[in-house]
C-alpha cells in the first residue's frame, strides 16, 4: 500500500514537470501569439470570401483579421494560403451519449440505456466529440438522451482542458409529460422508474419549474422538452412556462415537435428551436419566418447504412418548405445509430464525423444552394446554439475557431467533407490533415476546474 502511495506521488510530481517543461499549444500567456495566412476567407453570413488574409491568434481569441496585419517578430506562422479559412460547422440536433444498434437492441434505444451504462456512454462521447471536431464541428447542440448527465459532464471537461472537443450545449435530461417519449409497462415505470434519467417527468407548472431549476443546476445550457410526445403534451402556457425559467439561467428552450397541433403550440409561445417538425405546414414555416425561430429538422438522407427513399423524400420536402419561406434552418442529424454497414466502399469504416457530414445529401437534394447550405450549417447553427456573440464568425474578439479546406465550399458544398486543418479554442487540433493530439491531452483541468 505504501509503496503504491510514493509510486502515485511520484506520477504525480512527473507530470507536474512535464507539465512546466513543455507548455502546450493552448496555454496561454498574454504574449503568445499566432499568425494564420489564409489564401481565402469565406463569411458565410455575407456569402463572400476575401483573398490573402491574415488572422492574428492570441490565446484562445482573434486578436485581429485583415490582408496587412502587422505579424509580430517571432510569432509562428501557420501557412493555409493554398486553402479556405471558414468558422467551423454546427451539428443543431445530435446525441453524443447515446448509440443504439441493430444488435442486441434491434435499433430499440429504451433497451439502449438498460444495456450501457452512463459511464460507457460519456466515453463514447468523449470519442464522438474527437470525431466530430476533426470533421470540422467546432460547436453541436446536445438534446438529451445521454444518462445522467453525461452531455453536462462532456461539455465541462472539453471547456476544462481534458480533451479537445466541440463547444457542447447540452440540455441535461429531456423534460416532458408522464413516459417522456417512452411507453413503459406499469411495473417498469411504477416500481423501477424506467423513463428516468432518459426523460424527465414534469406535469404541473411546479415540476416544470423543478425539472428546468435541475437541469439548470447540473450543468444545461439549453431546455429540451417534449412538446407532443404523447397526446397530454404541453400547452402554450405550459411552453412560455418553461422558456420563462429557462431565461433565468440564459437558456433556451427546444421542442421535440411530431405532430402540427404540437408545431402550432410551439410557434405561439415562442420557442427558440423546433426539431424535428416534419408535419409543419408551409403556413408554419411562414409563421416561423416571422417570428425569427430555428428549425432542427434533423433530416436523414437515404444510404446504405440508414433512411429510406420515401423518408429522403419527406425530409427534402419539408426542408426545402421551410428553406423556400425563410426560416432559419440549421443542419442537424439526430445522429446516436450504428450499424456494421457504416463503410466507405474501401471498406473503411465512416466515423462519427464522416456521417453527420453525409447529411449534406438531402440539402443537395432540396436543390439549397451551397452558399445557403453553408449559412445553415455556421452561422444559424451558431445563432441556434446562442453562441453567435462570442464564438463562430471569425471576428476579433471572438475565440478563435476555424476550418480550411481545399475549395470553395461557397460553390461546391462537399468541399466540407475533407476538412484538413482545424482550430479550436486558438488550438491546432488538425493540420495537414492529420489531427494532433500531443500537445492537447491534459493531465487535469488546466482551463480552470470551476469552467462548466
Ligand atoms: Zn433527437
Amino acid at each position: 500500500m505504501l509503496r503504491r502511495i510514493a509510486i502515485g506521488i511520484a506520477l504525480v510530481a512527473a507530470a507536474g514537470a512535464s507539465v512546466q517543461t513543455q507548455p502546450s499549444a493552448q496555454s496561454t500567456g498574454p504574449q503568445s501569439v499566432v499568425a494564420v495566412r489564409a489564401g481565402r476567407l469565406v463569411d458565410p453570413e455575407t456569402g463572400t470570401a476575401a483573398a490573402n488574409q491574415i488572422i492574428l491568434v492570441e490565446g484562445e481569441r482573434i486578436r485581429e483579421i485583415g490582408p496587412n496585419v502587422a505579424i509580430p517578430a517571432g510569432a509562428p506562422v501557420i501557412d493555409l494560403s493554398k486553402l479556405t479559412v471558414l468558422p467551423g460547422l454546427v451539428d443543431a440536433h445530435t446525441h453524443m451519449a447515446i448509440t443504439y444498434k441493430e444488435v442486441p437492441e434491434n435499433n430499440v434505444y429504451y433497451f439502449t440505456y438498460v444495456l450501457d451504462s452512463t459511464p460507457l456512454r460519456a466515453i463514447q462521447a468523449a470519442s464522438n466529440a474527437l470525431q466530430l471536431l476533426s470533421s470540422g464541428f467546432t460547436v453541436i447542440r446536445d438534446v438529451g438522451n445521454n444518462g445522467m448527465y453525461a452531455d453536462t459532464a462532456l461539455r465541462a471537461a472539453i471547456e476544462q482542458g481534458w480533451l479537445p472537443g466541440p463547444t457542447v450545449i447540452p440540455s441535461g435530461l429531456i423534460i416532458g409529460g408522464t413516459g417522456g417519449q417512452f411507453t413503459p409497462t406499469p411495473e417498469m415505470y411504477k416500481n423501477h422508474s424506467i423513463v428516468y434519467p432518459e426523460y424527465f417527468d414534469a406535469n404541473s407548472p411546479d415540476e416544470i419549474v423543478r425539472a428546468v431549476r435541475e437541469n439548470l443546476l447540473f450543468g444545461a445550457k439549453t431546455i429540451k422538452i417534449c412538446v407532443d410526445c404523447k397526446p397530454w403534451g404541453y400547452s402554450v402556457d405550459d411552453i412560455k412556462l418553461f422558456i420563462a425559467e429557462a431565461a433565468k439561467g440564459g437558456a433556451k428552450v427546444d421542442g421535440h415537435v411530431q405532430t402540427r397541433d404540437g408545431g402550432q403550440r410551439a410557434i405561439d409561445a415562442g420557442i427558440h428551436v423546433i426539431s424535428h417538425g416534419q408535419q409543419l405546414t408551409p403556413e408554419q414555416h411562414t409563421q416561423m419566418a416571422q417570428k425569427g425561430m430555428y428549425l432542427a429538422s434533423t433530416d436523414t438522407p437515404f444510404t446504405k447504412y440508414r433512411g429510406s427513399v420515401e423518408g429522403q423524400k419527406r425530409a427534402v420536402d419539408q426542408l426545402r418548405s421551410a428553406w423556400q419561406k425563410g426560416v432559419n434552418v440549421t443542419f442537424s442529424t439526430d445522429m446516436d445509430y450504428w450499424n456494421e454497414r457504416m463503410k466507405k466502399d474501401s471498406g473503411e469504416w465512416m466515423n462519427r464525423g464522416d456521417l453527420t457530414i453525409n447529411f449534406l445529401l438531402t440539402w443537395k437534394a432540396a436543390g439549397i444552394s451551397a452558399k445557403d447550405t453553408l449559412k445553415a450549417i455556421t452561422i444559424n447553427g451558431f445563432k441556434a446554439a446562442d453562441v453567435y456573440g462570442e464564438r463562430g464568425p471569425i471576428k476579433a474578439g471572438h475565440y478563435a475557431d476555424f476550418i480550411a479546406v481545399a475549395g470553395n465550399p461557397l460553390e461546391d458544398i462537399d468541399t466540407l467533407r475533407n476538412v484538413l486543418f482545424v482550430m479550436k479554442n486558438g488550438a491546432v487540433f488538425k493540420k495537414d490533415g492529420a489531427i494532433v493530439l500531443d500537445k492537447l491531452l491534459r493531465p487535469g483541468p488546466v482551463n480552470g476546474w470551476r469552467r462548466r
